[in-house]
């Protein structure tokens, strides 16, 4: 799996969900198909008017979430930029060419209502719930950076095995110290709950699933 591979299963999926906030900081989402996906970018049309245009304008991070019928969830993280002036009409017209139903919602020239922004920076997270152990990877979209998740086990295990008995997907290699296999944790918490000495640490910057 790479950020490629991802970018193409959520061409299939065809429907996302686009997370931003607003300017109270409440939750915000709504589901889009109008979206072209190049090999290491993602290209989308929404309208000038709407408070998800104005959320992107003025903040610019949105997440986008897609779900596969083979239970693999697709996560990006990244920033939103309008595409330069002299781009916009090259991909709107790609996104009405491989969106018919677009031409319904807005005929003739009242696509021009519309804006184009792409997404080529930021991260992916694969998480598959289809398989045993469960997988999850992250990976890098262009320059985007991948930042450690989930939990680490610190030096101050002494190797008591609690955590590895209660963990769902066995993914803790006994050791000194023991060490959790990231690619298959569930990021549960289970083994920082039992542990007796603390050892278990969250990694302090991560809020994801
Ligand atoms: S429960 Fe804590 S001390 Fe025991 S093996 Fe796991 S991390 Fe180490
Ligand atoms: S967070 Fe859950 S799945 Fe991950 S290592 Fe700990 S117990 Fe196992």
């Amino acid at each position: 799996m790479d950020a490629k591979t991802c970018l193409q299963k959520l061409q299939y999926v065809g429907v996302l969900t686009f997370a931003t906030v607003d300017a109270e900081g409440a939750p915000q989402l709504r589901q889009i198909s109008a979206i072209h996906y190049e090999p290491d970018a993602l290209y989308f049309f929404t309208a000038r008017g709407k408070a998800f245009c104005r959320q992107l304008l003025t903040d610019g991070r949105v997440q986008i979430l897609g779900y596969t019928r083979y239970k693999e969830m697709i996560r990006l993280s990244g920033r939103a930029t309008p595409v330069p002036d002299s781009e916009q009409k090259r991909w709107m017209d790609v996104i009405f060419a491989e969106q018919p139903y677009l031409a319904n919602v807005y005929p003739g020239d009242t696509r021009e209502i519309g804006i184009i922004f792409q997404i080529r920076s930021g991260e992916i997270e694969y998480f598959n719930l289809g398989v045993r152990p469960i997988l999850r990877e992250n990976y890098p979209l262009g320059p985007g950076k991948v930042e450690p998740k989930g939990y680490r086990i610190t030096d101050a295990c002494i190797g008591c095995g609690r955590c590895l008995s209660r963990c769902p997907q066995r993914c803790i290699t006994p050791g000194k110290p023991y060490v959790i296999q990231p690619e298959y944790c569930l990021h549960c918490g289970a083994c920082m709950e039992i542990c007796p000495v603390q050892a278990v640490k969250r990694w302090d910057h991560n809020d994801a699933i």
